[in-house]
């Protein structure tokens, strides 16, 4: 690490130009370099600025999320925070407060703080991974990149002049380097050591830019917390991208997160706590922030606008080697694949597919194992022994009743296998998860120095990824958003082939009461287990989900009315009939239940609302009971 020269730094705070905290903040500087001083003392000085108490204050109830009494007075959050924590977030604050704008044309001075604030917050909920305590990541988060600011404010036109040529990361380095004889970090770390900032930390900022460059000692705490920030900061970027970047940043995020021992099923939920606390003290902070869908939504979600999807990816990407039989349903899957974005050449002689697959491999590969003579299971093998055909991405098509086969096509080494009859919502879905496949294999390509994880272990979390994305953790059933994905393609192939479609939407009778006497655990308990009974119950093509608290769904295509109440007639008495049991108890349980089919409605949001509609009857006209949507 090569801090400023003591004799440098001393000229250019003479300059009186430095960003450097301001008021009460200096006041605690000085306090604390006192041997010994009195907490009353602190209290006084943080009390005569009511905002900086009063973030404070907000602060320590944070930190103390999850303890049953929140803490009211602001001696209680000075001694519970501990005076070096309060110093340094003042400091935090106060930089903040006096740097919101300046002169430095090309500095997005907003952008800078929603950036760190966002940075701060990640690292305060990762601290665990850095093995150290959440308030001190805060503020180095914040300001951990406070050179930058230090450069806008003390040269303003040059640092802009520099800015403007839009530099990546080295090259912003190598730049201030080369022009003012010292980079950011240098700067950043000075200005942090005279804060009295502790210098563990401050090495972390030094280093969470490029961290693969420095050599920091494996499984040390400088490595476990110049790793949280460099994760913080990834995260950041996500935080404040455009819809079309953010998805290109993803799988770089998705990296750091397993290089940091996140485990992927945690990933999303902790992502979204993360941005509602950013956005909430964004909001008090006056930093802008951003809107953001659910983290594992953005996983699943569709590819951004065409236009832009072209841009961000590389073209060869697009090619996409198709082997299936000649024939009408092969054509229409040609021009679907194309209709997405990709460029699709189909082969339909086996052996040519396999030689063309080997001589070229192909980034995405679609294989109909239904096509006579191919030899699914041998073709992946022989991929997968290649050095160039390990990157292909393999989709392979099976008949809806050959499970066997899509089996073998799997343990081949197939990475995904897709159900016919195929529709264009559930096809986009996959060919969209295998982009991101192959980005986060790219990634893993360009960031492989020091990465220490095997391509399969890296597949294994990619299909959790996925897996996590579409499924609801507590009863391990489909969630609402891939239920609800499930009943508008089926709506599709309804449509198209004027075929009935049914939809069930049940409701566990006064669930609440489950909760209030057994309490929630038990709660818990009986949702699992209903999961379970619903799960076994419904035929291979039904699809059940958890539509979200005691609220399941049953999507039954192919079905009539008629007999979709019977469905629904079964289930309920299943279900008030079955031992739900609970430690030593056995709570009983009804269910109501609403139906509605498809014939006569204009699309699948129809449906759903004409079957909660007949849930709502159900309820009113006494519970425990099924009532069937007029059509
Ligand atoms: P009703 O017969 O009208 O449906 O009455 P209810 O009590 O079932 O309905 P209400 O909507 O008033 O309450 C639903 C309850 O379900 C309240 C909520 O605490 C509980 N609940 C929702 N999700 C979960 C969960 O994941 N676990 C547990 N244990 N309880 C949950
Ligand atoms: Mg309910
Ligand atoms: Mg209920």
């Amino acid at each position: 690490m090569q801090l400023l020269a003591p004799e440098r730094y001393a000229e250019l705070k003479a300059t009186g130009r430095l960003p450097s905290p301001k008021g009460v903040a200096i006041a605690i500087i000085r306090l604390l370099q006192r041997d010994e001083f009195p907490v009353d003392e602190l209290v006084r000085l943080v009390q005569s600025d009511p905002a900086i108490s009063g973030r404070l204050l907000k602060y320590a109830n944070a930190a103390a999320f999850g303890r049953s009494r929140p803490v009211v007075s602001l001696h209680r959050a000075i001694v519970a925070l501990g005076s070096f924590r309060v110093r340094d977030l003042v400091i935090g604050f106060s930089v903040l407060q006096a740097n919101r704008a300046g002169e430095c044309p090309g500095f997005d001075y907003n952008g800078f703080w929603s950036r760190s604030l966002a940075t701060a917050i990640a690292c305060q909920d990762l601290a665990r991974y850095a093995q150290i305590a959440g308030e001190e990541n805060f503020t180095i988060g914040l300001l951990s990149r406070v050179g930058e600011l230090g450069f806008a404010t003390l040269f303003p036109d040059d640092y802009g002049a520099i800015l403007a040529s839009r530099p990546d990361r080295p090259t912003l380095l190598a730049l201030e380097e080369a022009q003012f004889g010292f980079d950011h970090r240098a700067l950043g770390g000075a200005m942090l050591a005279e804060w009295g900032l502790p210098d563990l930390l401050i090495r972390a900022t030094y280093h969470h830019e490029l961290p693969d460059q420095s050599d920091l000692p494996d499984g040390s705490r400088l490595q476990n917390i110049t790793l949280t920030l460099h994760f913080a900061r990834s995260l950041a970027e996500v935080c404040v991208a455009d819809d079309e970047v953010r998805w290109s940043l993803l799988p770089t995020l998705v990296n750091r997160s397993a290089r940091l021992g996140i485990d992927p099923a945690a990933l999303g939920d902790q992502v979204d706590a993360i941005v509602a606390r950013w956005r909430e003290w964004g909001a008090m902070l006056q930093v802008r922030t951003r809107d953001m869908p659910p983290f594992a939504e953005l996983l699943a979600a569709s590819p951004p606008r065409p236009g832009m999807a072209a841009e961000v990816r590389d073209p060869a990407e697009q090619d996409l080697l198709l082997v299936a039989a000649d024939g009408d349903e092969t054509t229409a899957l040609v021009r679907l694949i194309g209709e997405l974005g990709y460029r699709p050449q189909a082969m339909a002689d086996p052996e040519a597919a396999i030689a063309s697959a080997l001589a070229a491999p192909p980034p995405l590969m679609v294989i109909d194992l239904d096509l006579p003579g191919f030899d699914a299971g041998r073709c992946c093998r022989t991929l997968r022994q290649d050095a160039l055909g390990d990157n292909t991405y393999v989709l392979a098509i099976a008949a809806a009743d050959s499970e066997a086969g899509a089996m073998e096509a799997l343990e081949a080494g197939a990475d995904d296998v897709l159900l016919k009859p195929i529709n264009p919502q559930n096809l986009r879905l996959r060919l969209n998860l295998a982009r991101r496949m192959l980005h986060l294999r790219q990634e893993m390509r360009r960031e492989r120095e020091g990465v220490v994880q095997s391509a399969s272990q890296f597949a294994d979390s990619h299909r959790r990824l996925i897996q996590v994305a579409l499924t609801d953790p507590l009863t391990q059933l489909p969630n609402r958003r891939h239920g609800l994905d499930y009943l508008q393609s089926e709506w599709a192939v309804a449509q198209g082939n004027t075929l009935p479609l049914a939809f069930l939407m049940l409701d566990i009778d006064h669930f609440k009461q489950v909760n209030d006497t057994w309490g929630h655990t038990a709660g818990d308990a009986v949702l699992r287990r209903l999961a379970e009974l619903l799960r076994a119950v419904s035929r291979a093509e039904d699809l059940v989900f958890r539509y979200g608290g005691e609220e399941f769904a049953v999507v039954l295509p192919r079905t009539p009315l008629a007999t979709a109440v019977q469905v629904g007639e079964r289930i309920r008495r299943l279900a008030s009939v079955e031992t739900f049991e609970w430690e030593d108890w056995i709570i009983p349980i009804t269910l109501s239940v609403g139906v509605a089919a498809a014939a006569g409605r204009n699309d699948s949001q129809e449906l759903v609302k004409a079957a909660d509609d007949a849930l709502y009857q159900a309820k009113e006209s006494g519970r425990n009971r099924v009532v069937a949507a007029k059509a």
